[in-house]
């Protein structure tokens, strides 16, 4: 059922053979590669016409993954730790934060085994020589600048006394990813890409008009309702595989970890595929209302 004041609002953005011409919309298509010859396809009648809509996403997700780590910490550094997880965030944000969650008595240092507080130098791999380029370009041996030829670096991680605290951390790092994109529903690969290009780039703000509901209903089973929702469209414009791949877009932008809260809408934009076979050889025709401008476009590409 449409309220029909709904109708009203979204009719413009319905693209028609009929006001594209009113419009002085025309659809060249050259015939024969005959340069001053040339036919208007939206003069004829089209072969085929299959109304499809284009599924706009807009999504704003925050997310939240949690690790868990045991590490060996010196006294120092777990005294700066946080206790307790920071909240979680209302707004969109990004942070990393790391904090305790227990720690043991003190135990020998499993970094500096064998030679307590320190280890193997990292910069000369413990020969206490590296490779370095004269002013004449020759390659020459000179002591680490990091050890000092010592072949051995004070241990980082329990900062040279030997022994340190095992301790349980929980790192947290909160995200917000975005995704704003126009699936186009798969028609010919020129004729997907030349509609792609009307949206590049999307208007600050989408006619409201338009927005739907891509979530399966509520009374359905998950799998069914998402394949009857692709069939159902946007007032007789089939999504073709748009919506199925929009999803996939906003599954991949939840990625792991817990969703905090998010941001989502989708919109749908109507177009007419148009297929000619008799008008001077094949075409497809891609009629929409411009982003841009609100207007028809017409986009021409050679059958196959
Ligand atoms: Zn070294
Ligand atoms: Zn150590």
């Amino acid at each position: 059922m449409v309220d029909p004041l709904e109708e009203d609002t979204h009719a413009p953005y319905l693209p028609s053979i009929e006001r594209a011409r009113g419009e002085g919309v025309t659809a060249q298509r050259k015939v024969f590669g005959i340069p001053w010859w040339s036919v208007d396809l939206l003069s004829a009648t089209p072969d085929e016409v299959e109304p499809l809509a284009i599924v706009i996403v807009e999504a704003r997700i925050q997310r939240r993954v949690t690790e868990l780590k045991d590490v060996q910490l010196t006294a120092r550094l777990l005294d700066q730790l946080a206790t307790a997880a920071p909240p979680e965030p209302t707004e969109f944000t990004d942070a990393r934060t790391t904090y305790l969650l227990e720690r043991s008595d003190i135990s020998p240092c499993v970094a500096c085994e064998g030679r307590p507080g320190e280890i193997v130098c990292t910069a000369c791999a413990g020969t206490g020589r590296v490779d370095v380029t004269d002013s004449e370009g020759n390659a020459v041996m000179v002591a680490c600048y990091l050890c000092k030829g010592h072949r051995y670096i004070t241990c980082p991680t329990c900062e040279g006394a030997g022994h340190a605290h095992w301790a349980r951390l929980m790192q947290v790092e909160d995200s917000a990813p975005e995704l704003r994109y126009a699936y186009v529903p798969s028609m010919v690969d020129a004729l997907d890409l030349a509609v792609g290009e009307l949206f590049d780039a999307l208007p600050d703000a989408l006619p409201s008009c338009l927005r739907f509901d891509p979530t399966p209903r509520k009374h359905e089973s998950a799998y069914r309702g998402e394949v009857r929702q692709m069939d159902r469209g946007f007032h007789g414009h089939g999504f073709g595989d748009a919506l199925e791949r929009a999803m996939l877009g906003i599954e991949a932008l939840r990625g792991p970890g817990d969703v905090v809260h998010q941001e989502l809408a989708a919109y749908a934009w109507p177009l007419l595929w148009l297929r000619y076979g008799s008008v001077a050889r094949r075409a497809e025709v891609g009629l929409i209302i411009s982003p841009a401008d609100q207007r028809h476009r017409a986009l021409v590409v050679p059958g196959t």
